[in-house]
C-alpha cells in the first residue's frame, strides 16, 4: 500500500534542519498511516511520528491537523496548560508527510481496559473531566471543532504526576463556521445534529464528552450502538424525549428516522418520551426495516438499555463502609446532572465548557440541586488565517 515500510533504526530526516528521527517502536497504525516512536540522540530523548500515507487525500488531511494544531499550541496555548498534545516538527520523508509530537503514554480506553471494563473511581472521573473541558474550553476559543473527540485520542501522559491526560488527533478537525463533511464522529460519540445532519457547532464535542465522562465511569460505551437508528433508539430511550422539532423540521436525514405526524404528536404511549410533544415520531422498528429494505442491525444490548439516572445509580458499589455510599450516592447524582447538561438533545440548550465547568461534579461543591448555569454571552467569531507551508522540510511530494 502507500505506507512507508518501516524498521528498527530506520531514520526519518528532516532535510531543512537535518535533524534525524530514529524509529524505535510502532505505536499505531490506521487508515491515515503509521505512529512510529522515534529516538532523537541530540535530545536525548524520544518523540512520536505520524507517517501521513503517500496520498493526496490524507495528505491534505495532514496538512489541516498541521496548521490547527499550531494556532492552537502557539496562540491558545503558548505555555503548555491546556492538555492539548504539542506539535514539535514537520516534515516530508521520502515522499511521506511526518509529523512528530511529544511522546505520551496510553490512551483511555486502553486504561478503560487495563481495569478490565469496570470503570474508573469517580475522584479519577472528575479528574480527567475537568482536564478535557479545559482543552475544550480552549479549542472553543479557538473556534476549533475536534470532530472525533474519544477515549482513543486522550492520551495520558506519564512524563508528570498526578496523572495528566491530552487531547491528540486533530485529523478530523475543522474551523467553526467551515463544516464541510457530513459524516463526522465516531459512532458511539456521535452527536444528534451530526446524525439528523443539522449544521453543527463546538457545542458536537460537548456531546462526545458527555459519553466519555459517563463511559470512564461505566467502563462501558453510554450509547454502544451497532448502526445509527440504533444509536438513534438508545438516545431516545436513555434520555428521554427526542431532539427539537425545529431541529428536525431542517435537518437532511429527519426522514430516515422520523414520520412527520402533522399535527403535534404526544408521545404519551412511549413510555421513554413520556411528556413529549412533538410533530415528529421516530419510526417503528418495522417501519425502518420497509423504508431501508433491510434489516437495521439492532445492538444486542439494545434491549437492555435503561434511562440515564438508573444506569448510574444501579452501577455496583466498589466501597463498602456506609458513610463513604452514601458520600458516592451524592456525587453519583452530581454525575447525573452533569452528564444531563452534555447529553442534552439541543445544541443550543447543551452547556458550553465554561458553563459545565463550574458544575459541582467537579468543582466539589456540595450538590443539593439541579445545576442552572449563567448564560453564556456570545463572542465574535474568531477568523484565523490557516495555511500550510505545501512543501515542508524541503521535500518534494507528488
Ligand atoms: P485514524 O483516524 O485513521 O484512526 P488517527 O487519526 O486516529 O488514525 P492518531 O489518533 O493521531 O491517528 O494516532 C493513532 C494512534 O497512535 C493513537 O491512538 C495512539 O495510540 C498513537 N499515538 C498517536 N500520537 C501519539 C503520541 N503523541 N504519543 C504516543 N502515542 C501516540
Ligand atoms: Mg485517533
Ligand atoms: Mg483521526
Amino acid at each position: 500500500d502507500s505506507n512507508l515500510i518501516l524498521y528498527v533504526n530506520f531514520v526519518l530526516v528532516n532535510m531543512v534542519s537535518k535533524q534525524r528521527y530514529i524509529v524505535k517502536d510502532l505505536l499505531g497504525q490506521g487508515t491515515f498511516g503509521q505512529v512510529a516512536k522515534c529516538w532523537v540522540s541530540e535530545n536525548n530523548s524520544y518523540v512520536a511520528v505520524k507517517i501521513i500515507k503517500n496520498d493526496p487525500a490524507y495528505y491534505r488531511q495532514a496538512s489541516v491537523e498541521i496548521s490547527l494544531l499550531h494556532v492552537l499550541n502557539r496562540k491558545f496555548d503558548p505555555d503548555d496548560e491546556h492538555h492539548i498534545v504539542r506539535i514539535l516538527d514537520y516534515f516530508v520523508c521520502q515522499r511521506h508527510l511526518c509529523i512528530t509530537f511529544e511522546i505520551l503514554g496510553p490512551n483511555l480506553f486502553e486504561l478503560i481496559k487495563m481495569n478490565n471494563y469496570k470503570g474508573l473511581s469517580l475522584n479519577i472521573v472528575q479528574m480527567f473531566s475537568r482536564q478535557i473541558l479545559n482543552a475544550l474550553m480552549v479549542m472553543k476559543d479557538a473556534g476549533i471543532i475536534h470532530c472525533d473527540l474519544k477515549p482513543e485520542n486522550i492520551l495520558i501522559s506519564t512524563s508528570v504526576k498526578p496523572p495528566e491526560i491530552k487531547i491528540i488527533d486533530f485529523g478530523s478537525a475543522c474551523m467553526e463556521g467551515q463544516t464541510i463533511y457530513s459524516y463526522i464522529q465516531s459512532r458511539y460519540y456521535r452527536s444528534p445534529e451530526v446524525l439528523l445532519g443539522y449544521p453543527y457547532t463546538t457545542a458536537i464535542d460537548m456531546w462526545s464528552f458527555g459519553c466519555i465522562v459517563a463511559e470512564l465511569f461505566l467502563g462501558l460505551p453510554l450509547f454502544p450502538a451497532d448502526s445509527e437508528f440504533d444509536l438513534l433508539k438508545r438516545m431516545i430511550e436513555t434520555l428521554g424525549g427526542q431532539p427539537p422539532d425545529d431541529q428536525l423540521r431542517d435537518a437532511k436525514n429527519t426522514s430516515k428516522f422520523f414520520k412527520h405526524v402533522g399535527s403535534i404528536y404526544r408521545l404519551e404511549d412511549d413510555k421513554a418520551c413520556k411528556g413529549v410533544t412533538s410533530a415528529y415520531r421516530v419510526l417503528t422498528v418495522e417501519e425502518f426495516e420497509a423504508r431501508e429494505l433491510k434489516r437495521p442491525e439492532m445492538g444486542k444490548h439494545y434491549f437492555n438499555c435503561a434511562k440515564l439516572e438508573e444506569i448510574i445509580a444501579n452501577y455496583p458499589y466498589r466501597k463498602n463502609s456506609h458513610e463513604e455510599i452514601k458520600k458516592e450516592n451524592l456525587t453519583r447524582l452530581a454525575l447525573v446532572d452533569f452528564l444531563r447538561g452534555l447529553v442534552e438533545f439541543d445544541p443550543g440548550k447543551r452547556w458550553s465548557p465554561l458553563q459545565a465547568s463550574h458544575h459541582p461534579f467537579l468543582t466539589g461543591e456540595p450538590f443539593t440541586c439541579p445545576y442552572e448555569p449563567q448564560p453564556e454571552t456570545p463572542r465574535i467569531p474568531v477568523i484565523h488565517t490557516v495555511s500550510v507551508d505545501h512543501n515542508p522540510g524541503g521535500g518534494h511530494w507528488l
